[in-house]
């Protein structure tokens, strides 16, 4: 791939890494052990039962979204590890090059459009 194209994705996801990364400290306070793992913050509004269970459902809304935004967070990191490594855009299962198009869409992509068929056609 050239450098120049290695360069924009680079952008482009370490961009992604911090926009990613904002919004999980709005929903989640950052634990410190695990690098980029978060706790989702148990919202604290009040002592009565109903105040209690909406607290509960606050958080039950918002796991699923700290959840998706975690995974996604971790193949950005990925992704920005293979741009070190010199690896990148290069497909994980069969080794072959991501097309351009399909970084363009999704930087942290890990896997060539064909593998990805083969993978849903499977399951
Ligand atoms: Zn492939």
């Amino acid at each position: 791939m050239d450098k120049k194209d290695i360069k924009k994705f680079e952008k482009v996801l370490s961009q992604e890494s911090k926009r990613i990364t904002k919004e999980l400290k709005t929903i989640a306070k950052e634990d410190t052990r695990p690098k980029g793992d978060f706790d989702t913050r148990f919202p604290e509004w009040g002592q009565s039962p109903d105040e209690n269970a909406l607290e509960v459902t606050m958080y039950e809304k918002t796991l699923p979204v700290e959840f998706t935004l975690e995974l996604r967070l971790k193949e950005i990191e990925e992704a920005l590890e293979k741009i070190k490594k010199g690896q990148y855009g290069l497909c994980q299962a069969c080794q072959k090059v991501i097309s351009l198009a399909r970084l363009e869409a999704l930087p942290e992509a890990k896997l060539c459009l064909d593998c990805v068929k083969k993978k849903t056609q499977k399951s």
